[in-house]
């Protein structure tokens, strides 16, 4: 028997086949060699963060490593960090939790293959977002789950959760249900009457919840909610944190997963048989982020909300496109059905192609966060403002409102 790599697909295991990605990734590269070629790019594809991380977790994370730690560390990840993360995350919810309530993790991204290693059997049916993280749906059919979607709906004050839709989706055989409020793409954020819903029919069905609050943090105005802080709700859900987003620290890859003791050191014992445990001398860093000064992320918070308003201001001045006003992440999810339509293209990736190439404005649209559901007649662009500078918006987005305007 050859062990070498496998030459033919019936090589594979038979999961490799229900394995998606992240096809952001291809229109990066996309827009990378149009960009060696000469070509100008306004980068807006990608969910990455041109900003540097506060110096503060850099100058922490430096005397960590010359203080050795640069070992294996406890598989949860080290005390202080596990400390650190369950008051914070737990004092902004109004939740107690301890250190034993926190696995550290590689990264936000990993909570959500071990959350459904840790609870979803074959066959399982689990309730995600479409338009969505394209994680969870390949996650879900890579480990043998049914992936069932949820809509986002579109109302004149902002997307909507169709709540209606997801309790004509469940069925006996619904255990698990993924949450990303403070959503990625839309932008969107559940209203109070939401949450309370959402929590009445996961406490009806008996349903355990991956709340996905990676942007928690990133916000311009008002307060961000928890699904956990719902009665009946802390027990149920399993938080996913990362420290991507908020400290720009997207390649430092540090994260956890904070819930229930049982899930936690299930979680944890994934860690063993995944990674040994969480990189060490980042931790150190990680602490620091969260107990000290916070001018870093306030700073950052500033400087994305001036991008954030020069971009939807060109966006709302362009025909057939209008764009709502999110108050957290660092996205807009604009409706760009009248301009599709004006520039006669025939659906989202050939206005994507006829956009880049016209302006080099270079963006995913909805079909890069899952597939469109039935009924939808609606296009819609996902703009990033994380990577680019407030003049790339001006001239990027003022190219591409030049652009669609020549069609009109
Ligand atoms: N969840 C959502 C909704 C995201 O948008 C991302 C990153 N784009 C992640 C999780 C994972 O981020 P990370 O692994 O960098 O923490």
């Amino acid at each position: 028997m050859s062990h070498g790599a496998p030459t033919s697909d019936a090589a594979f295991a038979q999961r490799v086949a229900h394995l998606g990605t992240e096809t952001v990734f291809a229109v990066s590269a996309e827009a990378a060699a149009l960009a060696a070629e000469g070509k100008t790019i306004y980068p807006f594809h990608l969910g990455d963060l041109n900003l540097a991380t506060p110096e503060n977790i850099v100058q922490a994370s430096l005397a960590a490593i010359r203080a050795g730690k640069t070992t294996y560390c406890p598989n949860a990840g080290i005390p202080q960090l596990r400390e650190a993360l369950a008051a914070d995350v737990g004092g902004a919810r109004g939740l107690a939790y301890a250190a034993e309530n926190v696995a550290v993790q590689p990264g936000g991204k990993p909570v959500i293959a071990k959350f459904l290693l840790a609870l979803m059997d074959p066959g399982d049916e689990v309730l995600y977002p479409n338009p969505g993280f394209p994680i969870y749906g390949s996650m879900i059919e890579f480990l043998g789950g049914v992936a069932v979607p949820y809509a986002y709906l579109e109302e004149s004050d902002g997307f909507r959760l169709d709540l209606e839709g997801i309790e004509r989706a469940i069925t006996p055989r619904t255990r698990l249900l993924i949450l990303n409020d403070l959503h990625n793409p839309t932008a969107a954020e559940c209203t109070p009457e939401e949450l309370e819903r959402l929590a009445e029919l996961v406490r009806e069905h008996d349903l355990l919840v991956l709340a996905d609050e990676a942007y928690f943090d990133v916000r311009f105005a008002g307060k961000s909610r928890s699904l956990a802080s719902l009665p009946g709700m802390q027990e149920r859900c399993v938080i996913l944190y990362t420290f991507s987003k908020k400290y720009a620290m997207t390649g430092w890859r540090l994260g956890a997963a904070i819930g229930p003791k049982p899930i936690i050191d299930v979680i944890t014992t994934l860690n063993v048989n995944i990674e040994s445990c969480p990189n060490h001398f980042v931790q150190y860093g990680a602490v620091a982020a969260l107990t000290e000064d916070q001018s870093g992320p306030r700073e950052m918070m500033a400087t994305l909300r001036g991008r954030r308003d020069v971009a939807l201001e060109i966006l709302n001045a362009t025909p057939g496109i209008h764009c709502l006003t999110p108050e957290t992440t660092f996205y807009l999810y604009p409706n760009v059905t009248g301009a599709v339509k004006s520039t006669g293209c025939a659906g989202h990736e050939s206005f994507r192609r006829l956009v880049l190439d016209g302006t080099g404005v270079s963006f995913c649209t909805r079909l890069h966060f899952g597939h469109a559901l039935e009924g939808e007649d609606q296009y819609y662009l996902r703009l990033a403002y994380s990577g680019v500078s407030t003049a790339q918006i001006q001239e990027g987005l003022g190219k591409l409102k030049a652009f669609i305007e020549s069609y009109n």
